[in-house]
């Protein structure tokens, strides 16, 4: 294996560098040759093949470098499943990118409801249901000691929110896709939570503020993904991960540099990353108990300052592979290796319609326009 380090000087995607952040660009000896660069819609999954693609990287404050939270895994099955596991701001625009087809975007995993996990879930209800989704989304997420900060509820209060949206949509064939359907996951215990066309995906919780925060644990013909969500360092987790393929797991700048960045005191700077968060330092024990064939730190502010004294630490911890997240990073996980890179993305490219297998409800007539149009509309 090779190995390189992350430093305050290594380029970032974000400044047009193709190379991952990453120690282990190639773990194992892949038995198929991939591109140095995923270009989107040329590689088909092997039946035994996950994909995973970080669709936002970042924290609460979307940046044109970094979307909010959200990870795409893709399996090899017949069906060619994907799952969204959180769904924050700026996420479906990189997954526009990725030419995957919009009736197959039914899936969503939510680890808990802070607005950067969830910020895309309108334009995913309802944006993608116009450009040709059927069907509508399950959702998937913690319940919560109060139901009233449950999932049911989020998904409820959100489709009452969007009735304007849903109204708009009478004639439009996607109406039948602009809805979703809501089922809670414990908040408390491990459970098996989803078993369809040969995935399996459990949840688990964890340490984050209050009830209703979990991670998520998908395996698929042998591969497997471990997907934090936003936690404390935890056992759940350490137990969840034990030797998976992927450990995708949060981690928050050191407290020195996100004190400096933040423009913070450093005792509240602590407060943050080592009682809401992981830092890097503790990040470096959780892969080091979990012994993850790839670990990743996700949800970090990724710049060189953040990057390099992040690795830095981690590395006092835990000395195998590590990558830190950025948009589009991508990793191809198969029995022989995970290979990692970037993938690149046409910025202008159209949603990718993908087959359907409902016809939608019958065009019926648009809403008649309000009287007072007649007087105000410009025809020529
Ligand atoms: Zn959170
Ligand atoms: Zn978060």
């Amino acid at each position: 294996m090779v190995s390189r380090e992350i430093s305050e000087s290594t380029p970032l995607a974000s400044e047009g560098s193709d190379t991952p952040l990453t120690s282990h660009p190639v773990v194992g000896t892949p038995t198929r040759t991939y591109a140095p660069v995923l270009e989107p819609g040329t590689e088909d999954l092997a039946p035994d093949e996950v994909r995973v693609t970080i669709l936002g990287s970042g924290d609460p404050f979307v940046r044109p470098a970094q979307a909010s939270a959200s990870v795409l895994i893709e399996v090899g099955n017949a069906e060619r499943d994907l799952f969204f596991f959180d769904l924050g701001s700026g996420a479906l625009k990189n997954f526009d990118g990725l030419r995957l087809p919009v009736t197959a975007t039914t899936k969503v995993f939510l680890t808990h409801l802070h607005a950067d996990h969830v910020g895309d879930m309108p334009t995913l209800l309802f944006s993608l249901a116009k450009a040709g989704r059927r069907d509508p989304v399950e959702v998937w997420g913690p319940a919560s000691s109060d139901p009233a900060l449950g999932t049911a509820a989020y998904v409820k209060h959100l489709l009452a929110a969007h009735a304007w949206d849903h109204e708009s949509l009478c004639g439009h064939p996607g109406q039948s896709g602009a809805g979703a359907i809501a089922t809670e996951v414990p908040y408390d215990r491990t459970a098996t939570v989803y078993e369809r066309g040969g995935v399996t995906i459990s949840s688990f919780p964890v340490l984050h503020i209050q009830n209703g925060s979990v991670g998520y644990r998908l395996d698929y013909a042998g591969r497997s993904v471990v997907f934090s969500g936003d936690t404390l360092p935890c056992r759940t987790l350490v137990e969840a991960a034990q030797g998976v393929d992927l450990l995708v797991h949060e981690t928050f700048p050191t407290v020195e540099v996100y004190a400096r960045k933040a423009g913070v005191p450093p005792a509240f700077a602590e407060k943050i990353v080592n009682g809401v968060h992981t830092s890097p330092l503790m990040a470096g024990t959780v892969f080091a108990r979990s012994g993850a064939r790839m670990s990743v730190m996700w949800h970090l502010s990724v710049d060189h300052e953040t990057a390099g004294s992040a690795f830095r630490e981690m590395r006092t911890r835990y000395d195998g592979p590590v990558t830190i997240a950025q948009d589009l990073t991508v990793f191809n996980l198969t029995p022989e290796a995970v290979v990692t890179r970037q993938a690149q993305v046409d910025p202008t490219a159209w949603p990718v319609l993908g087959p359907t297998h409902i016809s939608g409800p019958p065009m019926h007539p648009l809403h008649e326009p309000p009287a007072w149009w007649a007087d105000a509309r410009l025809t020529d």
